[in-house]
């Protein structure tokens, strides 16, 4: 095998990882897509069933809705949690990225959300 054969299968191995590469690439971003929307459909899930969940059992009609103060911080008790379980399975929550997942790591909106 002379030099010239060398560099050129050289260049093919080259050409070829490159190929490779951008389809790497390709596919990191189809699993990024796939994890966001599986997180938009559990969302969505998550509201249907809770809409089911009072079809079947209708609401007494009342003139005027009180929530008592405990009743409050349950609501709101538990939509933290909710929001801060998605941050901790690697979603924003912040409304700058919401429902994205985070690639990098820590992000300063969505802690200072969560902060809050
Ligand atoms: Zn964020």
């Amino acid at each position: 095998m002379d030099k010239r054969d060398i560099f050129v299968q050289i260049e093919q191995m080259e050409e070829q990882m490159g190929a490779i590469y951008s389809e790497l690439g390709q596919m990191k971003k189809q699993i990024i897509e796939l994890l966001e929307e599986n997180n938009r459909l559990s969302i969505e899930n998550q509201q249907l069933r809770k809409l089911l969940k009072n079809d079947a059992e209708p609401p007494v009609v009342v003139p005027h809705i009180h929530v008592t103060a405990a009743q409050a911080k349950e609501l709101t008790g538990e939509g933290y949690d909710n929001l801060a379980r998605l941050y901790h399975e690697g979603f924003h929550i912040c409304n700058v990225y919401y429902g994205h997942l985070r690639t990098e790591g820590d992000c300063l909106f969505c802690l200072s959300f969560l902060n809050k």
